[in-house]
C-alpha cells in the first residue's frame, strides 16, 4: 500500500492512476461512448459534437476525485499478498519483542529471535530443544505441539540464570504444510512481583488492624468479667480500648491516603506554592508535638518567597511526616533544623528542604527501606510513637507526583537528615 501511495505522487503514478480509473468507470463510459452514438446517428447533424463529448467524459472519468477503494487496479491485491508471503520468517520473528524459537519435527532449532538469545543464550540452528529446556513442563510442552496433541498449548517455566524469571511459553504449529513450530515466551516475572507485592501488602495491612481489634476484643470479654465489678480496672481498659482505636484510624486514614495518591500518579499542572510558607505552617501546626517531646525547633530558610510546582496539601503532608519522625525518634537528641536552600548539586536546579535531628539516627543498612510500606527499624518504638510504618511510604509517592527525590543520611548516634529535592522551575 504505501508503494501505491508513492507512486501517487510522481509523473508515472499520475498515469498508472488513470488508467486505473478508466478501468474502473468502463461501465460507465461504454454507456456514455454508446449513448453519444446513437444520438448522434438519429440527429444526424452531431457529427463533430459526438466525438468532443467522447473525450471530455473519458477526461472526467480518469480525473473526478473518487474513493481510493473502487479503484482496483487489476493485479494489485495479489502483489500486496505476495510481498507478505514472501516475507522472512526471520524478520517477523525479529520484530516480535518477545524470546521466540522455531523449531522443526525433530525439535531442533531452525531459528531463534535476538530476544531468545539474550534470555537464554546459545540457541544454533539444530540445538534439541528438549535438552536445552530439561524442565518436565517444557518437555510436555514440546511432546505435545510436535504429536498434534492440541489439549497442551501453555506451560509456566522459571528460568533460574542469571536472574530468575518467569515465563507463560505458548506452543503451536506454523501450519500450512511446513511441519515447522513455535515457541513464544511472556515474560511474567514483572506481573507476579506486582501480584506478591499486593499481596503482601494486603497482608500486613490485615495483620495491622488484626492486632488493635484482638486486643480490643480481649478487654471487653474482661470487662464483662473478671473487671464487672472493678472501677479503676474497667477505667485503665477503656482508655487502652480508645487507644486502639485511634491506631485504627490513623491506619486506615493512611491507607486511603496512599490508595487516593495511587489513584493520582501525575501531579494537576500549573499549581504553585511558596515552600517557605508551608514549611512554616508544618513547624506552627507540630510546635505542640515538639514541646511535649522537649524539642527545639530551628528555622534557617534562605530570604524571600520560594516557589515551586506542587499541591500545597499533599506537600504540607510530606513536611508534617518528615517533622513528625524528627520529633518522635529523635526525641533525644532535644533539637531538629529545618532548612531551606538552593540545591545545585543535581543535573537541574532544586529547592532543598532538610529536616535535621540529633537523635539515635538509623543503621545503613535499613535507610535503602525505610519507605517501604509498612517497613519499621523498630517495631515497638514505632507502635509506641503511634506510628503506622506508611508514613515514609506516602511521603515517597507524593515525592514521586512533584517529581522530587528524597535523600536520607544519617549515621548510628548522630541523627539523621531528610532531604527532599523539589524541582526549582
Ligand atoms: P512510622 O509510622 O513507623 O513512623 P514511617 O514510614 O514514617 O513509619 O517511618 C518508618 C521507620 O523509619 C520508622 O518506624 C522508624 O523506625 C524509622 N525512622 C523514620 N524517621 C526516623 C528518624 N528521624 N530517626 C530514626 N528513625 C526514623
Amino acid at each position: 500500500m504505501a508503494d501505491t501511495n508513492r507512486a501517487d505522487r510522481t509523473g508515472d503514478g499520475l498515469l498508472q492512476l488513470a488508467v486505473r480509473r478508466l478501468w474502473g468507470s468502463r461501465w460507465l463510459l461504454s454507456g456514455g461512448v454508446a449513448g453519444v452514438v446513437v444520438a448522434s446517428s438519429v440527429a444526424g447533424s452531431a457529427l463533430y459534437i459526438a466525438p468532443a463529448i467522447v473525450v471530455v467524459l473519458l477526461a472526467i472519468a480518469a480525473f473526478a476525485p473518487t474513493s481510493e477503494r473502487s479503484l482496483p487496479l487489476p493485479g494489485a491485491g495479489p502483489a500486496e499478498a505476495m510481498s507478505l508471503r514472501d516475507l522472512s520468517g526471520e524478520y517477523l520473528a525479529a520484530a516480535v519483542a518477545d524470546p521466540l524459537i522455531i523449531f522443526d519435527r525433530y525439535g531442533s532449532v531452525i531459528h531463534a529471535n535476538a530476544a531468545a538469545m539474550a534470555a537464554f543464550g546459545n540457541l544454533a540452528p539444530g540445538l534439541s530443544l528438549p535438552l536445552k529446556f530439561r524442565a518436565p513442563e517444557m518437555q510436555v510442552l514440546i511432546e505435545a505441539v510436535l504429536s498434534g496433541n492440541a489439549a497442551v498449548e501453555t506451560a509456566e517455566y522459571i528460568e533460574k540464570l542469571p536472574v530468575e524469571r518467569a515465563y507463560r511459553v505458548s506452543a503451536s504449529p506454523v501450519g500450512h504444510g511446513t511441519e515447522l513450530y513455535v515457541l513464544v515466551f511472556k515474560d511474567q516475572s514483572e506481573t507476579r512481583r506486582i501480584d506478591r507485592m499486593r499481596a503482601d501488602f494486603i497482608a500486613n495491612a490485615s495483620h495491622e488492624l488484626r492486632t488493635p481489634l484482638a486486643s480490643i476484643a480481649g478487654f471487653i470479654e474482661t470487662l464483662r468479667g473478671p473487671a464487672r465489678k472493678d472501677p479503676a480496672a474497667q477505667e485503665q481498659f477503656l482508655q487502652i480500648m480508645q487507644n486502639q482505636t485511634g491506631r485504627m484510624a490513623r491506619l486506615i486514614d493512611d491507607l486511603l491516603s496512599l490508595s487516593r495518591l495511587e489513584m493520582r500518579p501525575y501531579l494537576a499542572p500549573g499549581s504553585r506554592v511558596d515552600i517557605g510558607q508551608v514549611v512554616g505552617s508544618v513547624i506552627d501546626s507540630l510546635g505542640p508535638l515538639a514541646k511535649d517531646n522537649g524539642i527545639v525547633v530551628e528555622k534557617n530558610f534562605i530570604e524571600g518567597p520560594i516557589e515551586v510546582a506542587g499541591d500545597r496539601d499533599e506537600l504540607f503532608q510530606v513536611f508534617e511526616n518528615l517533622m513528625e519522625n524528627a520529633c518522635k525518634y529523635g526525641q533525644s537528641g532535644g533539637r531538629v533544623v529545618v532548612s531551606i536552600d538552593r540545591g545545585t548539586s543535581g543535573p537541574e536546579p532544586t529547592v532543598d528542604v532538610t529536616i535535621r535531628d540529633f537523635g539515635p539516627g538509623i543503621a545503613e543498612e535499613h535507610i535503602p527501606r525505610i519507605t517501604e510500606r509498612f517497613y519499621r527499624v523498630d517495631v515497638d518504638a514505632s507502635r509506641s510513637q503511634k506510628g503506622t510504618g506508611l508514613g515514609l511510604s506516602i511521603v515517597k509517592h507524593i515525592l514521586t507526583r512533584h517529581s522530587a527525590r528524597l535523600s536520607i543520611k544519617s549515621e548510628l548516634g548522630q541523627g539523621a537528615a531528610f532531604t527532599v529535592h523539589l524541582p526549582a522551575k
